[in-house]
């Protein structure tokens, strides 16, 4: 399937899932942060809470702006096309901000992302929307993973791509087992990055310095 193909399966997927949902009104959204407030015991109509509502609703537009991207697309429209490079290109410390899809508190940390191209290569700027595309909606750290990488995959076509995801998750740090300090590590490997030791070993061993060093959280 060419990349033409692809961005438009996804934006057939974006439009389905549109249809399907009715989209509610800011409003709408407003009187549901309202009753929030009001379930867990406060006043939505005191003084600090009475902009609350909106000021959520406003913060949701940025954690959730993902779903107005289609990363395929974005990949398939910049690449360039170069012989001359065969070395991995590694992109380190790419910042991840996420929402978990069970609780929807933040998940964050940082991905790592590098692939040998066959041929075609795409600014790091690129990737790093590519990441936040996919971050920014509902998300569990092992299906946010497996989408950059296939993204890529699927745009660049590159001999392998790997995609590391180091992330604490606040639902586990703040409630629950209330876990502090405790990070998760995803990862994906396809084409040579799978199949070849030697390149993973190398991807790896690029991305050591900044594996497990600490982040903000
Ligand atoms: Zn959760």
């Amino acid at each position: 399937m060419d990349t033409g193909a692809i961005a438009s399966r996804h934006a057939e997927a974006f439009a389905a899932a549109s249809d399907r949902h009715r989209r509610p009104s800011r409003a709408e959204a407003e009187a549901a942060v309202r009753t929030l407030i009001e379930w867990a015991g406060d006043n939505p109509d005191r003084e600090g809470l009475s902009g609350t509502p909106e000021r959520v609703a406003r913060a949701y537009e940025e954690f959730f702006a993902g779903y107005d991207e289609d990363p395929v697309a974005l990949l398939s429209t910049t690449f360039e096309e170069t012989a001359a490079y065969d070395e991995i290109i590694v992109l380190r410390d790419i910042r991840i901000e996420s929402y978990c899809e069970h609780h929807l508190v933040p998940i964050l940390g940082k991905a790592h992302i590098g692939y040998l191209p066959a041929g075609r290569v795409v600014g790091i700027s690129k990737l790093a929307r590519v990441v936040e595309a996919f971050a920014k909606r509902m998300q569990i750290q092992e299906a946010l993973t497996s989408q950059i990488a296939d993204a890529i995959q699927e745009t660049l076509k590159p001999q392998g791509v790997g995609v590391y995801i180091e992330a604490a998750h606040q639902c586990m740090t703040t409630r629950g087992i209330r876990k502090p300090g405790v990070s998760m590590v995803t990862s994906r490997m396809l084409g040579s990055f799978r199949d070849d030791p030697t390149t993973r070993r190398e991807f790896l061993t690029m991305i050591a310095s900044s594996r497990n060093a600490p982040y903000e959280s």
